[in-house]
């Protein structure tokens, strides 16, 4: 056993964990922290037992990471003589290599967290040890609010050890109550190399033009390079060929889906340099001795989650400045050493310090029935709390899954459903579903569905989207009631030419997602006890799917545009096939913002299934507008899903809005741009008439009530009364109604005080002209006046009238409120003009008499 720069401490460790339960332990990667620390917790157990001191109990070591897992557990093993799934085994996600002999278990994801779902003792371990703490994983933050709640209770003698390569130890320390102990490793300065502007390239030519570089430096050893994922790895294998072949470079790739020989080659030493292609597994879960050259893509697959349905999803992003420079320090290990980054130094300087925690950052809601199924989630202490309103949107959506209780008496609780629910270690919409499809008798399809909804996308075509291309396949332009269940159609080819290369190549299919889903699929069985293969019923597996998506349900408003439960509008996905369904479920979103974004799989539901699975939720109301085509206030009752219209019907009877709610909706309906609405329900011109006469007489007589436009409004309500359509409002005056208002007295005084004609000397009827803020005026012929020595007058005898006095071509000859003034002054002249003009009418010298 070589040794490693933990190795004196190991006595010291043991020893302080005789002492107190908890230990902090930070040391720089590659300083045998995961090799040798729980192997040193392991032997002195079997010391103890040895020399009668009770049983040694097992020791659970959590890692963030499949691989680290995996090959961390090979190592011990390998390293005590052993095969893995002796003494010491491994326990991830579709793998369990433990046995009856296994007392040293390295575990991954949620399997501690459900190993105390079963066993909330945790009965016969020693201790439990929290490695990579640093990444901060969500799921190493819940064993740890966990385990502390356990030793606070019932285990004071479990022990917890928190490692990480980075992490600052004080809060973790200060949350156990406990020493932090460090190991300072050797290392060596790295030169960082960053780009000098932005690259445009493909990032696999930028990655073998700086392993080109590097392999030129004096003294070359092996290279690592940081890359996303898979995918961009295997790209950068194709592009390497080149230099592999002219500097007989050995390229090999480093990440979870490889198997355990092909990870175990990537670490191990080799005769010819190395270029290590891996993704952030080999920031600090794993060390590879002898690489003396870093180069960074600077970006990371980052567990996030889709935020349509808050199903994990992976995403690219550019990792925090403390990743940055966790890789740049793999290359000073064993001398000084190198490291490119492939972005530019204002770009690592304007990242930030560090990623925030996952807790603080995913969809909580699977977490939740986890531990609402343990009743501890409000016992729970945390290092950093999750945020409250992740929480809070997780047992809405737990409510609406039917997995927690509403009953008061019991509210919150996990529900017989809830239970079965976390039966399937996935997020609980996807477990909702299962559970539905076990009472349907459509299990094994469910199975598909889930695991297509698990993983990422099969199909090849639907990441072509995002690369520029358009999606779907040639000849692909059926219309189909669902893409999920068109998926299932195309894995299930894909299944029975037993996932063929060219049969996946030929229908479209991506082979790493598809065998994903393969592997999920045959689990999920296994979980159901499912051994026959029972095709299912399309529709009754849409109904499922409704089960695990009540909140994604989307009503088509036209073409792609679907409108979404409580509120918001989306696009469907050009390639989604679900061309007509007038009701679907938004299965799956882009990432951009929930009101915008574009589902990209959606499945069609008939509006039916949501009274008959969600009757509670279906709200039935009546809303009475104005409908302007018909001018009328109209009552409709409808029915709503989460705001969505299911059903709408004119109402009858009482569901119909009463009286005073259509007369405001109609006032209102006229009246919106003010009070000229009024007019058309009037004689042409008269109400606006009738109203300057009424405010005149007021002018004389201030005891008659002010006709202002609140009068109007006021009467024109009261007017609307009983009355729900335009063509009701015009059998009746609205003139009469003000007049009504008013009183017979009133009307009586503006008739007189403001008459609408007046009589000249000589016979004739003139219409009298009021206008705002002005004297009355009435226009007639010169002669017309003849015979009257004073001007006319109204209000009462009190207001000369502005007299219009016309030539007889209609042209006005004068203006005046003075008549007699009038005959006076200006009439001598006057007459001679207008006598040579018009000889043939008489031009009397004294008219007015
Ligand atoms: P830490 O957890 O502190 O980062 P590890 O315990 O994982 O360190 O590894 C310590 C050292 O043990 C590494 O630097 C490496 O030299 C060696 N080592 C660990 N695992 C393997 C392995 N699977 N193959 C070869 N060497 C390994
Ligand atoms: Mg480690």
């Amino acid at each position: 056993m070589h040794p490693l720069p933990i190795d004196p401490l190991l006595p010291e460790i043991v020893r302080r964990l005789e002492r107190a339960p908890n230990l902090v332990l930070e040391a720089p990667p590659g300083a045998g922290k995961t090799t040798r620390v729980p192997r040193a917790l392991l032997e002195h157990g079997a010391a103890k037992e040895a020399n009668g001191e009770g049983a040694r109990g097992e020791i659970i070591v959590l890692e963030p990471r499949r691989l680290a897992a995996r090959l961390s557990a090979r190592r011990v093993a390998e390293e005590i003589g052993e095969a893995p799934g002796e003494t010491v085994g491994y326990q991830v996600r579709f793998e369990d290599v433990t046995g009856p002999k296994t007392r040293l278990r390295f575990v991954t994801e949620a399997i501690l967290t459900r190993r105390l779902l079963g066993d909330p003792q945790l009965k016969g371990v020693h201790a439990v040890v929290l490695d990579e703490f640093h990444e901060r994983h969500i799921h190493g933050d819940v064993a740890l609010a966990c385990l502390r709640h356990l030793q606070r209770t019932s285990r004071p003698d479990l022990r917890i050890v928190v490692m990480s390569a980075t992490l600052d130890a004080e809060p973790a320390a200060r949350f156990l109550g406990c020493d932090s102990l460090r190991s300072e490793g050797r290392r060596f300065d790295v030169r960082i190399e960053h780009a000098t502007k932005e690259d445009e390239r493909p990032l696999e030519l930028q990655v073998a033009s700086a392993v080109r570089t590097v392999m030129s430096l004096p003294e070359p050893g092996d290279v690592l390079v940081f890359l996303p994922g898979a995918r961009e790895i295997r790209r950068a294998q194709e592009a390497l060929e080149k230099l592999a072949a002219e500097r007989d470079l050995l390229v090999l790739p480093l990440h979870g889906d490889l198997s355990p020989a092909e990870q175990d080659r990537a670490i191990r030493p080799a005769e010819r340099h190395k270029v290590i292609l891996a993704t952030n597994v080999a920031e600090s879960s794993v060390t590879i001795d002898g690489v003396v050259a870093v180069v960074d893509s600077g970006l990371a697959r980052v567990m996030g989650h889709d935020p349509w349905s808050g199903l994990p999803r992976l995403r690219v992003e550019k990792v925090s400045r403390a990743s940055a420079t966790q890789r740049a320090g793999r290359a000073g290990r064993t001398r000084p050493g190198v490291c490119v980054r492939l972005y530019t130094k204002m770009d690592f300087e304007r990242r930030p310090e560090h990623q925030p925690p996952e807790i603080a950052r995913l969809d909580l809601t699977e977490l939740l029935l986890e531990l609402r199924a343990q009743k501890i989630d409000r016992a729970l202490e945390w290092l950093d709390p999750p945020p409250p309103v992740s929480l809070a949107a997780a047992e809405e959506l737990l409510v609406r899954l039917g997995a927690l209780e509403t009953e008061a008496s019991s509210a919150g609780e996990v529900t017989a459903i809830g239970r079965r629910m976390l039966r399937y270690p996935l997020h609980p919409r996807i477990g909702r579903l299962l559970v539905e499809a076990e009472d349907r008798g459509v299990f094994d399809d469910a199975t598909v569905l889930a695991a297509l909804l698990a993983e990422r996308d099969i199909r090849a075509s639907a990441r072509a989207q995002f690369g520029g291309g358009r999606g779907g396949r040639p000849g692909d332009v059926a219309t189909e009631d669902s893409d999920l269940l068109q998926m299932r159609d195309l894995f299930r080819e894909a299944q029975d030419a037993r996932f063929t290369p060219h049969v996946l190549r030929a229908i479209g299919l991506d082979a790493g997602p598809t065998f994903a889903v393969d592997r999920a699929h045959k689990q999920l069985r296994r979980i159901g006890r499912l051994r026959d293969r029972d095709r299912g019923d399309d529709t009754e597996l849409r109904k499922c799917l409704l089960t695990g998506y009540p909140d994604r349900v989307a009503r088509r408003v036209r073409g792609r545009t679907l409108a979404m439960a409580g509120g918001g509008r989306a696009e469907l996905a050009e390639s989604s096939a679900v061309r007509d369904a007038p009701w679907l479920l938004a299965l799956d979103g882009d990432e951009s913002r929930r009101d915008v974004g574009t589902i990209r799989i959606a499945s069609a539901i008939e509006p039916e299934w949501l009274i008959e699975f969600y009757a509670d939720r279906i709200v039935e109301s009546t809303r009475t507008t104005f409908v302007r085509t018909s001018q009328r206030v109209e009552s409709i009752s409808s029915m709503t899903y989460d705001g969505l219209v299911l059903d709408e019907s004119p109402a009858a009877g009482t569901a119909r809005a009463d009286d005073a709610e259509a007369a405001a909706l109609l006032a209102e309906a006229v009246l919106a741009d003010g009070i000229a609405g009024l007019a058309a329900f009037a004689p042409e011109g008269a109400l606006e008439e009738w109203v300057l006469r009424a405010r005149f007489a007021r002018t004389v007589d201030p005891s008659i009530p002010l006709v202002d436009d609140a009068f109007l409004r006021a009467v024109f309500l009261e007017h609307c009364m009983g009355r729900r359509s335009f063509a009701e409002l015009r059998e009746a005056s609205f003139l009469d109604a003000v007049q009504a208002r008013l009183g017979s007295v009133f009307t009586a005084r503006i008739f007189a005080l403001a008459p609408e004609r007046i009589t000249l000397a000589r016979g004739r009827s003139v219409k009298i002209r009021y206008e705002a803020e002005k004297t009355p005026h009435i226009a007639s012929r010169l002669q017309d006046f003849f015979g009257m020595k004073e001007t006319p007058k109204v209000g009462g005898g009190k207001v000369p009238l502005v007299v219009h006095l016309l030539a007889p071509n209609q042209r006005a000859v004068q203006v005046t409120s003075d008549l007699e003034g009038f005959w006076e002054r200006h009439y001598p002249a006057l007459r001679k003009q207008l006598s040579r003009r018009y000889p043939k009418h008489a031009w009397p010298e004294r008219p007015e008499s």
